[in-house]
């Protein structure tokens, strides 16, 4: 950050002459300073002697901390005093970074901290680093969440997350000889500044049991076994307001009492201890492997602990709320609450809620259906068949008894609907339910079908996704009820994405703009527009690239060893490894060009542009044919890395880790991107929108949002290859009949990685999922070979395009100009207007 490295020309102060003292709204350096001794000295976690890095950064965020604290505080007080209509997100994943830039940055106090650590010896820049990354979440779907609660606080909406604290986040990488390898993120290894335990909100959740028929007729669901959820809040303060909302990450733990002292003294310390053990198995980790039946409980588990705890917690704040003495309306429940389910994962909070109402609240089932329904809302992530959530009736059955015969009822009486008010729909029913039993061995529950049926409001991530929701996926829905479809394009915070990693363009950009409301008003950035001609900004653009780029390059060779040139054109393909997104296009188009670089005269090489080829990502633990695509990238690297003959003129560098502090460091520094899925396939992704707004070209097929980015930034500024989503279904059907002939480069690569120029592995199941009609290898089901040949001659326009510096310039200028839409900001406006209908509740 420039403003750190300015600073550390001042002269340091003698450290005893700085006081320990709390300040707990400190704003000036000199406050800032002592009060992050203060916590050094009075607060320790280390001893109060030592103050190398990592104890200087974690007095340092309980100092920040202590500004959230007040700023928490007083959102919670306001918003309990004004009893706005509320938002409650919930999602199975968070993945949110780190926090202390961002705090500080959010909070305006950047510039204060970085003077205070410079008195006391250190760099902010290098405090920064000392804190882990917390990755509760996997991908795009996590990171959106975390988006969206910047958004929800900037715009000083009343709205709270809710999730799991699972003690190891999503699982480091590592790359061997022999591929990816897995270890444990241990986020918790210290312990977290950012998150006050809340030893006052507890809940009871229970699981197994069984359902007991009072004499009123009510159901009960009683015994089994009982655990408890412990809110962890984690402050998310907003830009520029005092509006801090909380993220409220709930943990198992089984009730003091469960402990056997008798078992204990006994010697017996995993008896006594039974419960407690269970109850941590719940949060230990995000998504366990689920291959066996325990997984499977275990995912189910940890669905469920979400679901009850957040809604009891919504349920007694909406109680303690109402005014003092008034019975409890619960018609006024859905004008108080919103509900928003993060894909199917939070599904349970259907039953849930319904078994609250009837069960605990007396409710009629049509009352507590209205309720229910006018209350929930279901965002769906995906189209792909086998991530569509499906559980077994006998799992539920088991575990969750009572809400079985919640989902089954709800099912009974939509089929009654349809038989009575759509009779002309009964041949769409086997479509429509939600109970399947079409395997009466095995039948499940689907969860996107409940989820329809239970929410007033179903939306798709991205136009092409959610049209094709309408059109296909929910089709028969969408004829009963048309006006439950919305879509909401997904967004990314202008904070994180541009304004703390980006300081060098962001400076700029402010500078011509002439102020700095982009950052919360992100349309603004089309004013640069006018100026994407200009010579002036132009070279302004591209020093403040090559400084990002020359930042880059150190942390490859840090964490890779890889000496990459910065003058080479920096093409980045970051996001998790999956055959859908197409890692296997970008690694056969690198083999390809090596192939033919490496056959050309020392002449011919000389116009050819150097390219760094950087590919990232982590492959799920079970996912064999990702894990391969790792290997081969890493492979190819070491073959083409290695080479005199090639030089700078290619380079592949697969890089380890990838994350979100990860990717702060690789986006600013990129010059073109990769959004190059198989038409249909990606809801929207929201990486292609972190690239363009930092002035990186995108290389894309006509999938998720990067049609909607095409249309934002001029079709000229975007690199487009490849089949569209409506001819996906035909050239699968041709490729089937052994219509499809593919072309000779594609042949080309595949048989230069047979030849084994990359090592000794064998490949043949990984390529052999590109040839074949089906069957194993299902034909080539993402389209590799179909989307080859349009994919390789958008790369030449790319290295023609990056020979005009001028046209280039213009383009990069013109991607960040057209970024706007796809703000966060934007995002969660239009939730809260049309969805969730929120108004802002503004802290004074
Ligand atoms: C933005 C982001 C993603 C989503 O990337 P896509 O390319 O849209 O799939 C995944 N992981 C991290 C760490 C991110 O920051």
């Amino acid at each position: 950050m420039k403003s750190v490295t300015e600073i550390s020309g001042v002269p340091k102060e003698d450290l005893s002459s700085i006081p320990a003292s709390a300040h707990p709204t400190a704003e000036g350096p000199a406050e800032v300073a002592a009060n992050i001794k203060y916590h050094a000295q009075y607060t320790p976690h280390f001893s109060p002697l030592k103050f190398e890095p990592e104890q200087a950064f974690y007095a340092t965020a309980d100092s920040v901390r202590d500004s959230l604290i007040q700023r928490w505080n007083e959102t919670y007080l306001h918003f309990h005093r004004e009893n706005p209509k509320q938002t409650y997100y919930l999602s199975m994943e968070y993945l949110q970074g780190r926090a202390l830039t961002n705090a500080i940055g959010n909070l305006g106090i950047t510039d204060a901290y970085a003077a205070a650590l410079n008195k006391l010896g250190h760099d902010l820049e290098n405090i920064v680093e000392q804190e882990p990354d917390a990755a509760l979440g996997n991908g795009g779907l996590g990171r959106l969440a975390s988006c969206f609660l910047d958004s929800m606080a900037t715009l000083n909406l009343p709205a709270w997350g809710y999730g799991l604290r699972y003690r190891y986040g999503l699982f480091k990488q590592s790359i061997t000889e022999k591929g990816q390898q897995e270890s444990a993120e241990n986020w918790l290894e210290k312990f977290s500044p950012w998150e006050i335990v809340r030893h006052d909100v507890v809940y009871p959740v229970r699981f197994y049991g069984k359902v007991e028929v009072c004499a009123s007729g009510v159901h009960k669901w009683v015994d089994g076994e009982q655990l408890q959820a412990l809110a962890y809040d984690v402050p998310i303060p907003g830009y520029g307001t005092n509006n801090t909302i909380s993220l409220r990450l709930w943990e198992a733990k089984a009730p003091a009492e469960d402990f056997n002292l008798n078992e204990f003294n006994d010697g017996q310390y995993e008896n006594a201890a039974h419960l407690h053990s269970k109850a941590q198995q719940i949060c230990a980790v995000l998504y366990p492997g689920d291959a066996k039946e325990e997984g499977k409980l275990l995912r189910l588990k940890q669905q469920f602990f979400l679901c009850s705890a957040s809604l009891q917690d919504i349920i007694a704040r909406f109680k303690e709320r109402r005014v003092e003495n008034e019975p409890i309306a619960w018609n006024e429940f859905p004008s108080k609450v919103a509900v928003q389910m993060n894909d199917t994962h939070p599904t349970l909070s259907i039953p849930e809620l319904m078994r609250i109402l009837m069960d605990d609240e007396c409710l009629g089932w049509d009352e507590a259906w209205t309720v229910t329904t006018r209350t929930i809302a279901y965002t769906n992530h995906t189209v792909l068949p086998e991530a569509l959530e499906k559980w077994s009736v006998a799992l539920l059955t088991k575990l969750l008894p009572r809400h079985m015969e919640i989902i089954a009822e709800i099912n009974k009486r939509f089929l009654e609907m349809i038989h009575s008010s759509h009779p002309d729909m009964e041949n769409k029913f086997n479509n429509m339910c939600i109970l399947d039993d079409s395997n009466p061995q095995k039948p499940v529950v689907r969860m996107a079908n409940l989820c329809v049926v239970s929410s007033h409001t179903v939306n798709g991530v991205a136009m092409l996704h959610s049209n094709i929701l309408k059109d296909e996926l929910f089709r028969d829905y969408v004829s009963l009820w048309p006006e439950k479809f919305q879509n909401k394009t997904n967004g990314i915070t202008p904070r994180r994405w541009l304004r703390f990693c980006n300081p060098e363009l962001s400076a700029i950009i402010t500078k011509w703009l002439k102020t700095d409301q982009w950052v919360t008003n992100l349309d603004l950035l089309r004013g640069l527009r006018q100026f994407s001609d200009n010579s002036e900004l132009q070279s302004e653009w591209a020093s403040a690239k090559m400084a990002n780029k020359i930042r880059l390059a150190q942390y490859i060779f840090q964490v890779t060893g890889v000496k990459v040139n910065p003058n080479s054109l920096f093409d980045i393909q970051i996001k998790r490894i999956h055959e859908y997104k197409r890692q296997l296009l970008n690694i056969l188009g690198a083999i390809y060009r090596y192939k033919r670089l490496k056959e050309m005269s020392a002449e011919e090489r000389k116009k050819v542009v150097p390219r760094t080829i950087m590919i990232g990502g982590k492959a799920f633990a079970t996912y064999t044919q990702a894990k391969r695509i790792v290997k081969l990238v890493n492979d190819v690297g070491a073959v083409v890395n290695n080479d005199p003959a090639i030089g700078d003129l290619l380079k592949v560098v697969f890089i380890p880790n990838y994350n979100v502090s990860v990717a702060e460091i690789l986006i600013p520094g990129s010059e073109l991107s990769q959004h190059i899925s198989t038409a249909g396939m990606e809801a929207s992704g929201t990486s292609n929108m972190k690239f363009a707004l930092n002035g990186c070209l995108i290389i894309g097929t006509l999938d998720g949002a990067n049609v909607e980015i095409r249309e934002e930034i001029g079709k000229d500024n975007f690199f487009l290859f490849g089949a569209e989503a409506h001819d996906v279904p035909k050239l699968r059907k041709e490729r089937e009949q052994g219509l499809f002939v593919p072309d000779p480069r594609f042949e080309e690569a595949k048989n230069f990685v047979k030849s084994r120029a990359f090592g000794d592995y064998d490949y043949t199941p990984l390529l052999d999922s590109l040839e074949g009609n089906s069957g194993y290898g299902r034909g080539d089901y993402f389209l590799v070979g179909y989307d080859f040949p349009s994919y390789m001659e958008a790369q030449s326009r790319v290295d023609n395009a990056y020979k005009d510096t001028k046209k280039w310039m213009k383009m990069s200028i013109l991607s960040t100009a057209g970024s706007g839409k796809f703000s966060s900001d934007r995002t969660i406006s239009e939730y809260a207007k049309a969805i969730w209908k929120i108004q802002e509740c503004r802290v004074p």
